[in-house]
């Protein structure tokens, strides 16, 4: 009898204090990073939203959840959201002030801007439910969330350096070297050949342009515009072009900018562009879209599906570059 009661409290003791202990513990493990076996921190990132006009803490794997979401479609391999993920989680960290970067220059208080132009985008689960519906969501966003984890910590170094992830759309075939593009030459941002985005939907993008809206998006004069198309053949002029076939330099009319300028000013989905006068205006067609340099979206996807890993196809895009756990021991 007594032992009975024995091992009766015994057994009540070890699930009244023994269970808790238990799930706490496993709880702290599941932080451990399986890959290097390293603990990661939380770590807490402020992010100013546009949308709401305020800042939000959140944690930094949480809020690179919805970075990967807003700039890469979900529908794309797993491998290329994880590369994403490591991208992102490199930019947001070489901004975060808890690690010695500036933060947002824009919203003082906060390190990064959910404005695409100012930061990365970013949305939250709510727009996610938005954007993909109620199934797309049960779908896509646990695909998302195994993206981050998987890769949980890793951020991208050149010599020990972060580097910046620059990343685009669709490089057209040939990706650029930084310096074509901007003007920083940066070693790991050198032109790639990317057989691999040859599925992207953006290939020979047909844009038409007025005369006028030329004129006012380049802050040329319009006359001057006018009596340029006269001479046709040097209406627009490339001055230099990079290796990936992007232009890098621009004349129009009596101006001369860098393509990326042009390109941006007229709403070009890319500076590889071919033109031709039409009565009214100018029609181009672009193949890509975006700037060019570093990571292409459409060439992670592409690899990916060729049986690339994630970081393949990140040290495939940016040279000489290598993947490390953000926290060392
Ligand atoms: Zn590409």
């Amino acid at each position: 009898m007594m032992r009975t009661l024995l091992w009766g409290f015994i057994v009540f003791i070890l699930v009244v204090f023994g269970i808790p202990l238990l799930m706490a513990y496993s709880n702290i493990s599941s932080r451990s990073d399986e890959r290097t076996g390293q603990t990661t921190p939380d770590v807490a990132i402020d992010v100013f939203i546009e949308s709401e006009g305020a800042i939000q803490a959140m944690p930094l794997e949480e809020y690179l959840k919805g970075v990967v979401a807003a700039e890469m479609p979900a529908s794309f391999h797993e491998e290329a959201l994880k590369a994403q993920a490591v991208v992102a989680r490199t930019y947001a960290v070489r901004r975060m002030r808890i690690f010695g970067g500036p933060g947002s220059q824009e919203h003082p208080g906060a390190d990064i801007s959910t404005d695409p132009v100012l930061g990365q985008a970013w949305i939250s689960k709510k727009q996610c439910r938005q954007r993909w519906g109620f199934f797309g969501y049960l779908r896509y966003w646990p695909k998302i969330e195994t993206a981050v984890r998987e890769t949980e910590g890793l951020v991208i170094v050149y010599r020990n350096r972060l580097i910046d992830p620059v990343y685009h759309s669709t490089c057209g075939g040939h990706t650029e070297d930084s310096e074509d593009v901007w003007s920083g030459q940066e070693p790991y941002l050198r032109g790639k050949p990317c057989p691999y985005d040859i599925g992207s939907p953006y290939y020979g993008t047909v844009q038409d342009i007025s005369y006028d809206e030329m004129a006012a998006r380049l802050g040329l004069d319009a006359l001057a515009l006018k009596t340029g198309r006269e001479g046709q053949d040097t209406f627009i002029q490339i001055l230099k072009v990079g290796r990936g076939g992007h232009t890098s330099m621009v004349r129009v009319g009596d101006k001369e900018m860098t393509a990326n300028e042009f390109r941006l000013a007229l709403g070009l989905r890319s500076a590889k562009f071919t033109w031709r006068l039409l009565p009214d205006g100018v029609r181009f067609v672009t193949d890509g879209y975006g700037h060019g340099v570093g990571l292409c979206q459409y060439g992670a996807d592409g690899m990916a599906r060729r049986g690339y890993g994630f970081e393949e196809i990140i040290k495939y895009y940016y040279t000489g570059v290598q993947v490390v756990p953000m926290f060392r021991e």
